[in-house]
């Protein structure tokens, strides 16, 4: 299925102080000001700009969203951020089980479900992540990894809701590989038989969007494979011209 509004998302990971807010943020702003985006944009920056990011973007053309939230609303957690702190913080999406907090902090499919759920209770935009290693790529495993993280992951309150799923095969993260385009076509096929096969009726209208060391070079490509319904970017969204290269071509 060909979604027509792309939907692009940059994932600032642990980069970003409140210099980038007036560099690269102020200008991507004010050129999708001047020149508005075909694509729906977002970006996470780290949870500590989240309220100056938002604040600056004051309800224009760029979503703003976390990049994780645990399942609880508040308590002893220390060091934890709740999906309606985020909220309230001016956040409208929230990135959940990206594969470094897969790999780093164990978070495994059971819970990255929790938290859809903890994000939906909030009314935040979830954006589920999922993809497999190289080892599980070689091992002719890419589908059926995908797969069953999605089934695992997936929560059964997102049909309906304003979700997306993002593809990121762990090996393209921030290594600048990718992969071929027939390949990015077959999980994402997969990908969306899965969406159904969890979510019935509910699992046709998430985008689908593809994330791994997508630049200006390799973006209008990518998202014209079938299913690609948008980009999660890491690196190249740290920089304004790449990261509306990438807005433009979709
Ligand atoms: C990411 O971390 O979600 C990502 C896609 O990173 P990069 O674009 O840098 O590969």
């Amino acid at each position: 299925m060909k979604q027509s509004v792309k939907m692009i998302v940059g994932n600032w990971k642990m980069n970003g102080v409140a210099a980038d807010l007036a560099g690269a943020v102020a200008e991507m702003l004010a050129d999708l000001q001047q020149n508005p985006a075909s694509a729906r944009v977002g970006l996470c920056p780290p949870a500590t700009l989240i309220e100056r990011m938002a604040r600056i973007i004051d309800g224009g053309p760029i979503m703003v969203g976390g990049q994780d939230c645990r399942v609880e609303q508040k308590g002893a957690y220390t060091g934890g951020v709740s999906a309606e702190m985020l909220v309230d913080a001016g956040a409208r999406a929230v990135i959940l089980g990206h594969s470094e907090r897969r790999q780093e902090f164990g978070e495994i499919d059971a819970l990255v479900s929790q938290k859809v759920g903890a994000a939906l209770r909030a009314g935040l935009t979830p954006i589920v992540c999922v993809g497999e290693t190289l080892a599980q790529r070689e091992a002719g495993q890419a589908v059926s990894v995908v797969r069953d993280q999605i089934l695992g992951s997936l929560n059964d309150g997102l049909a309906g809701r304003d979700w997306a799923l993002a593809y990121e095969p762990v090996w393209a993260i921030g290594t600048g590989l990718t992969p071929t385009l027939d390949q990015i076509a077959e999980i994402h096929a997969a990908a969306r038989d899965a969406m159904i096969e969890r979510l019935r009726e509910g699992g046709r209208a998430a985008p689908i969007l593809y994330g791994g060391s997508v630049n200006p070079g390799n973006a209008r490509d990518i998202l014209a494979v079938d299913e690609v319904g948008g980009a999660l970017v890491g690196g190249a969204s740290l920089k304004a011209a790449d990261f509306l290269a990438i807005i433009r071509a979709a």
